[in-house]
């Protein structure tokens, strides 16, 4: 476990288990250099503990990429419930691990994730106001939309040498919480869309709403198109389904896009620009870190909106080293997150 930690750069690692309500959780802090750690919460169902560790470390250390490249005052974390096997109540689960997150002490910021709604953040916030995401504050996903609207305009702009998305076309992954927001911005943009989902509901939906052409869920990879939109799972662009792309841009919401390092530089040998993922859906991050800390609506959707710029800046940077993007994002966020080592923040 030491050896996987510090090969992620993780701070700590705390556990925390309650036979009273059955919550097993773990909380990973990649880093507080540039203030408390920030990220979801997960509830899903895990092969076993070693899967969800992993899954806990590689997501903080993501979430300490993404607030450093979005310069937030924030260190990632991550946060994972284990799914009680038998029946369990959600509520109380739900208000136990707010006493974990508050035994912290403001190290560690918690929000939703998959698997956990607002419902989840009220309960937890019971117990500790280090939490995000409650009704009060509310869901990030329009604004991790909004943030990979402007990211794909701005991919757009770099690559076709103009954001107008009229005509473009983007085949989209997941219409989700991001994905169908998405769809619609794009789709008032003047965009035309080809859909895929495993939910045939969604699916039918967005192709009344959005006159998308729907595709199975394994074809969305050899659609032509101008953009795909990944929105739904990680490790999409692999070995497997890296060279059936047919499109000139990959920008799209879902995390850990990229199944490890050498497909950012696949993407680059096949001229396709990515958008790395950290970079484009910091939206929601940004959302519910400003919301935490109090800051008006309009600072924070002109803080999502300047995606737009940081991507561009990150696409000039990338060409001028004839790097791929992935690798220049991940030198930088580094870079970041090593500076402040030297002058870490203090808790007041
Ligand atoms: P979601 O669970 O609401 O949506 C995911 C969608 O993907 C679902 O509709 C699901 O049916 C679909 N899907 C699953 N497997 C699929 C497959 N094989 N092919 C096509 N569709 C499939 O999740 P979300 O909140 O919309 O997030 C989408 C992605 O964006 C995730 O990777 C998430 O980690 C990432 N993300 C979300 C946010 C946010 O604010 N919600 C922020 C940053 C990153």
């Amino acid at each position: 476990m030491f050896r996987q930690m510090e090969s992620a750069g993780l701070q700590d690692l705390h556990f925390w288990q309650d036979p009273d309500t059955g919550l097993q959780a773990i909380i990973a802090i990649h880093d507080t250099f540039r203030g408390p750690a920030i990220g979801g919460c997960r509830f899903i169902d895990y092969a076993d503990t070693t899967a969800a560790i992993t899954d806990a470390i590689r997501l903080a250390k993501g979430m300490s990429y993404k607030a450093a490249l979005a310069g937030l005052p924030h260190g990632g974390g991550k946060s994972v419930i284990i799914k009680p096997s038998g029946l369990f109540d959600r509520t109380r689960l739900m208000q136990s691990f707010g006493h974990f997150v508050d035994s912290l002490g403001g190290r560690y910021i918690t929000a939703m994730d998959s698997g956990t709604q607002i419902s989840d953040m009220d309960n937890i916030a019971l117990n500790t106001p280090y939490v995000t995401c409650t009704r009060k504050m509310g869901d990030p996903s329009p604004s991790t939309a909004f943030g990979v609207f402007a990211g794909i305009r701005a991919s757009a702009k770099f690559r076709f040498g103009s954001d107008d998305l009229h005509n473009i076309h983007v085949a989209i992954q997941g219409l989700g919480h991001v994905g169908y927001a998405l769809a619609s911005l794009l789709h008032a943009a003047g965009a035309r869309l080809t859909v895929s989902d495993i939910d045939a509901q969604k699916v039918a939906r967005a192709s009344a709403e959005f006159n998308a052409i729907t595709v199975e869920p394994d074809a969305i990879y050899d659609v032509v198109a101008d953009i795909f939109c990944p929105c739904g799972l990680g490790a999409i662009i692999n070995p497997d389904t890296v060279n059936r792309l047919n499109c000139a841009i990959v920008a799209g919401s879902a995390n850990n896009q990229l199944a490890d390092d050498s497909m950012g530089d696949a993407l680059c040998q096949r001229a396709i620009l990515y958008a790395p993922d950290y970079l484009i859906n910091a939206g929601g991050l940004i959302f519910v870190a400003l919301n935490h800390a109090r800051h008006h609506e309009q600072v924070i959707r002109q803080k999502v909106d300047s995606i737009y710029d940081a991507l561009l800046e990150l696409y000039k940077h990338a060409d001028a080293e004839q790097k791929p993007t992935s690798l220049i994002a991940d030198l930088r966020a580094a870079t970041i997150i090593r500076q402040a080592s030297l002058k870490p923040y203090q808790a007041a």
